[in-house]
């Protein structure tokens, strides 16, 4: 007899897109947004596909697909990261486009939103080789981005290497009398290269003030509160190293190569030494491994995704115990996982507040490349203290007027800000 087909695997039930534009929608009738606006925004401005040609370290020539989405840029240069990822596609980065004009918004900062993504595996390729796809890559974007037209910055899978070469083929492209001018084509540069004191942390940074302000508002003591990361990059690694100065003991962590579990606590700093030295936390000598299940399921007062989108689903999160959950990733959370954990009670800290530490100080280096100036990093942790700490307080009063959500509110807010300038300049012609 033959065997019955499998049923095919349920998919997901919202693209990352639409899961960005429900939000869009939840925001716009909170505020009872102008539906002429409402439509704008519902898509991104420009779309741009870019194949284009590398070299191989084996001398064989190799296709790549790059994307440049440019979401809106009413309210200054359109801004936001280049992501390398082999599951890069038009879909998600349409979403993260998006997400950026809100942050922006939200953190009342002077940019629109934007957001590009090379469809590959950086890990599958040596540092010669990346460094011919970013050049090529950005040749390719050629005059689509600019100092005050959009300004990339890094992502998941780049880093301050990816900007520096970016920003050095983009002078190398430009006038020489003019080649000085061009450094804010890209933020979160090296330090030498004319990125900023405190960029590289700055994410991570962030998320901790947004948590503190949290701790702050509901009397919670950070001293001693444990949590779990997903994601142990840029954002999650430095979150976690300076949440180790309140006392927080991280007891799980979960990353492309697996999960461990310590309830006494993992120690970040040698967390990050162990990461650096095997490519991930997999076979971390102080806690025991465990699967995605028990990662999720492990009980914590915070719960910080910091890795890919779509992460917490009606699949993850009734596994979930966690008092709040902080959004280190762009988009980790989706409907049906946000309606379940809402309904329990669970408090959320959305993207677009929680980590926007890393565009508010990309704005700090834009300005100080203008100004030629060097902040110091104490001038911009407070600086991004108070930015954050303004957002929050933004947040919380919408969420206790409007009786609604954290995140619906960040929505509201951006989305008002945006409203007034496109009734003030109208809709052009
Ligand atoms: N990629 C980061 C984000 O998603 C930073 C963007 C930027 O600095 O422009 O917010």
């Amino acid at each position: 007899m033959a065997e019955k087909p499998k049923p095919k695997p349920a998919a997901a039930k919202h693209s990352v897109f639409e899961v960005a534009q429900h939000q869009l929608y939840r925001g716009a009738e909170v505020i009872q947004l102008d539906p002429s606006v409402r439509t704008i925004l519902s898509q991104p401005k420009n779309e741009l596909i870019v194949n284009f040609p590398v070299r191989m370290d084996n001398g064989e020539y190799r296709l790549f697909k790059g994307y440049r989405i440019q979401h809106n840029n009413l309210m200054g240069p359109y801004k936001g990261g280049i992501r390398y990822h082999h599951e890069v596609s038009l879909d998600e980065v349409k979403a993260l486009a998006s997400w950026m004009t809100w942050k922006c918004a939200l953190l009342e900062i002077p940019f629109g939103g934007a957001k590009g993504g090379i469809k590959f595996d950086p890990r599958d390729h040596s540092q010669a080789e990346l460094e011919r796809i970013t050049r090529r890559f950005t040749h390719a974007l050629g005059s689509n981005i600019g100092p005050d037209y959009d300004i990339p910055a890094p992502d998941m899978g780049t880093n301050s290497q990816t900007m520096v070469w970016m920003m050095d083929t983009y002078m190398n492209s430009t006038l020489q009398s003019n080649k000085n001018a061009m450094r804010g084509v890209v933020t979160g540069k090296s330090v030498t290269s004319g990125g900023s004191l405190g960029r590289e942390k700055a994410t991570g940074q962030g998320l901790v003030f947004a948590i503190e302000n949290w701790a702050e508002e509901t009397g919670f003591n950070l001293d001693g509160a444990t949590y779990s990361l997903q994601g142990f990059g840029n954002v999650g690694s430095f979150a976690a190293r300076i949440l180790s100065r309140h006392g927080a003991v991280l007891v799980s962590v979960q990353d492309h190569t697996g999960a461990i579990r310590n309830s006494e606590g993992i120690h970040p700093k040698r967390l990050v030494n162990y990461v650096a030295k095997n490519g991930g936390v997999a076979g971390y000598p102080g806690a025991e491994a465990v699967d995605r299940d028990a990662f999720f399921g492990t009980p914590v007062d915070i719960f910080i995704p910091a890795a890919l989108q779509m992460q917490i689903t009606a699949e993850t999160a009734p596994l979930m115990s966690t008092k709040l959950v902080v959004e280190g990733a762009n988009g980790p959370t989706d409907l049906e996982g946000e309606r379940i954990l809402l309904e329990k009670g669970v408090t959320f800290l959305p993207d677009i507040l929680a980590n926007a530490g890393g565009v508010t100080v990309s704005y700090f280096e834009w300005l100080q490349n203008r100004r030629a100036e060097q902040w110091s990093e104490d001038d911009v942790d407070a600086r991004l203290r108070a930015m954050m700490q303004r957002a929050y307080n933004t947040m919380r009063r919408i969420r206790i007027e409007k009786s609604t959500d954290n995140r619906t509110a960040c929505y509201a807010h951006a989305l008002n800000r945006i409203q007034a300038v496109y009734h003030e300049r109208g809709i052009f012609p």
